[in-house]
């Protein structure tokens, strides 16, 4: 058990705030002015420090650079017309993180670090946050390998990592999407499940390609038959099809569990719409094109909500959707956004308040 009693909170001297608008900013460039940092040694989570963000001092030798047992998670705080702090669903985050700790052989964090520590990290950058429309602090946890030695062989030691970057809205203009049959995200038995570092640096080559032929990314397919829909980039992908929303399901372990997922599929629900989470087939997709039933496509992430797809090409098939129609993806991001913002009623408790 870490009490609060064991954070050790060093405060910057002077807040760089003064020196940057936080209007508009670009995501993941600019940072607050602390960041959380703990050891994991001899079995143990020690050295708890909120402190100055600083660059950190490693070893040529890290095991992270070398062998890749890296791990990271992403979550938004927003803030209230009345100024307080809400993060949204923390805890979700804080399961999955250590799902992936877990698959990549890496200790898991307790909730009184990843939890508590956050909030305190927040509660001391809380000016951080910008109250702009459409805009939030982004909060990226993370843990990697330190032992300084090259050996493979899951390390002993590691560093549990948070830091906050406040951004600007995501100016998603709608994507223009191909469908890869040649290159995979993910296997069953793989790593697809957990947000690993590694699974960001394989995808790279295959959406450099893609952007090549004129495409923003990559609706990655399964590894076996090329036939099933897995993922929209970094974005868990849902279809409009008729009245039913189809997602694919997460039980070949190759899908990230999406917490803004979870939360667009309970909204769904709630307008009505019935859902179901299941393989899909491209042809079925294709089908539905044809006979005018496929109404809507989107990506779902915290980074950007749900960002709208205008064109998905399969093989030589291009299909092409008029996105200022649509109903459902727009009313669920504005509900979403309501509940996020501490606007509407967040009847699921999903706002953590510091
Ligand atoms: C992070 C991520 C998502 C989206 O997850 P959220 O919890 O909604 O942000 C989807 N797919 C992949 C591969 C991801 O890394």
């Amino acid at each position: 058990m870490i009490a609060a009693a064991d954070f050790k909170i060093i405060k910057s001297e002077k807040s760089k705030l003064n020196e940057q608008s936080l209007e508009n900013i670009p995501f993941g460039k600019y940072f607050t002015d602390h960041m959380l940092e703990v050891d994991y040694e001899n079995g143990e989570w020690k050295n708890v420090e909120i402190k100055p963000f600083q660059p950190l001092s490693l070893s040529p030798a890290l095991a992270a650079i070398h062998y890749g047992q890296a791990i990271f998670e992403g979550i938004k705080a927003y803030k209230s017309p009345e100024g307080e702090a809400l993060i949204f669903r923390p805890h979700d985050n804080f399961r999955r993180f250590n799902i992936s700790a877990e698959r990549m052989q890496m200790p898991t964090v307790p909730e009184d670090i990843f939890i508590e520590g956050m909030k305190m990290l927040i509660n001391l950058d809380r000016e951080w946050i910008p109250s702009f429309k459409d805009h939030s602090l982004y909060i990226r946890p993370f843990m990697f390998s330190s032992d300084e030695m090259i050996g493979v062989r899951p390390s002993e030691n590691y560093k549990f990592m948070i830091i906050l970057s406040p951004t600007g809205p995501y100016y998603n203009t709608p994507m223009r999407i191909y469908v890869e049959e040649q290159y995979v995200r993910a296997v069953p038995g793989g790593v697809g499940y957990a947000k690993a570092a590694g699974n960001y640096g394989a995808a790279m080559h295959a959406t450099a390609e893609a952007k090549r032929k004129g495409y923003d990314q990559v609706l990655w397919t399964d590894a076996f038959e090329h036939r099933y829909v897995q993922e929209c980039g970094t974005m868990n992908v849902f279809f409009i099809i008729g009245n039913k929303a189809i997602t694919p399901d997460l039980s070949t372990g190759t899908i990230l569990s999406g917490v803004t997922r979870d939360s667009v599929i309970q909204t769904l629900k709630e307008m009505d719409l019935h859902v179901e989470e299941r393989p899909l087939d491209i042809e079925e997709i294709i089908l539905a094109h044809k006979s005018g039933s496929l109404r809507e496509v989107f990506g779902t992430g915290t980074a950007a909500t749900i960002s709208y797809i205008k064109e998905l090409r399969y093989k030589e098939y291009v299909m092409e959707f008029d996105v200022t129609n649509w109903k459902t993806a727009p009313e669920v991001k504005d509900r979403l956004n309501a509940i996020r913002y501490g606007i509407a009623d967040d009847r699921h408790c999903w706002m953590m308040k510091v």
